[in-house]
């Protein structure tokens, strides 16, 4: 269903709304009312929707659903004006995920998101490339997109540097976040090379010089339920190459390389508590 277009002053209104919730001036709920009763052609959920998102923004988390272009330049200038150039950079890695996580859920392409984000991003000369390259290299299931913005965390400012050491589990639709810094040392680890034969060639990655390998978890992350210990860490992330990564993901007869990298990895998940027959790893992968 096509939104209703918002004027300029409920735009602005729920701008300040949703700042004011953000700020603990103003309860969630009566943020809700308040929007309810002041833009009545809207359905009474996307106006706690739109306080999420502003949340997201300012928290560097990726929002769920496509926010449109309206609300997002608003929200993004009111950011700029009022919070400055640190704000405006975490609500872009907020767009910027978001855009990502859009593209490998559905394949669709959030262009005016995009947009709008490069239209700030150049403007305010902020290093996110929210050009079309922003669809490259995209993986499916969410898992490792956040390994693009290692360079752009390494400049992180300390405010936004502790969201990358304390990453927040749970976001929405019980997908995980994951902790880029994790993936980062696995790749290290396994130095840079593709775990299921280290001579397959690769090329060097532009952001640290190395060569360049895809983290892969191999309990997929969204299992995580099913265990006590933590999914996202080192000894179940292994490093591929692009090629071998996507047969993983999208390939047949992918099941020898599951094998071969479940058995050389079998102590190493051991170690981290993960106990899984290969028949169970198996079916996680269909
Ligand atoms: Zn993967
Ligand atoms: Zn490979």
């Amino acid at each position: 269903m096509k939104r209703k277009k918002l004027n300029t002053n409920h735009l602005q209104m729920i701008y300040n709304i949703s700042d004011d919730v953000y700020n603990g001036k103003l309860r969630r709920v009566e943020g809700v009312n308040i929007l309810s009763e002041n833009i009545k052609e809207h359905k009474s959920g996307s106006h706690g929707m739109y306080i999420d998102d502003y949340k997201y923004l300012r928290d560097a988390i990726p929002y769920g659903r496509n926010m449109g272009k309206d609300i997002l330049d608003c929200f993004l200038r009111n950011i700029t004006n009022e919070y400055g150039l640190d704000a405006l950079r975490n609500a872009l890695i907020s767009t910027y995920k978001h855009i990502i996580n859009y593209y490998n859920k559905t394949q669709i392409k959030q262009n005016s998101d995009r947009k709008i984000g490069k239209y700030y991003a150049d403007k305010y000369n902020i290093d996110l490339d929210f050009s079309e390259r922003i669809f490259e290299n995209i993986y499916d299931d969410n898992e490792e997109v956040y390994i693009n913005l290692i360079n752009i965390n390494s400049n992180l400012s300390d405010a936004s540097g502790k969201y990358l050491t304390k990453p927040k589990k749970i976001i929405t639709s019980s997908r995980y976040e994951r902790n880029i810094k994790t993936s980062v040392s696995a790749l290290k680890a396994a130095g840079y090379r593709c775990e299921l034969n280290n001579n397959h060639v690769t090329f060097i990655r532009k952001t640290n010089n190395q060569p360049y390998t895809e983290p892969h978890h191999l309990v997929p992350m969204k299992y995580q339920k099913q265990f006590k210990v933590d999914l996202d860490v080192e000894n179940n992330i292994v490093s591929l190459c692009s090629t071998c990564h996507n047969k993983l993901h999208y390939g047949k007869n992918f099941e020898k390389d599951l094998k071969t990298l479940y058995e050389s990895h079998k102590h190493l998940l051991e170690m981290a508590g993960i106990y899984i027959t290969f028949q169970e790893l198996l079916s996680m992968y269909d």
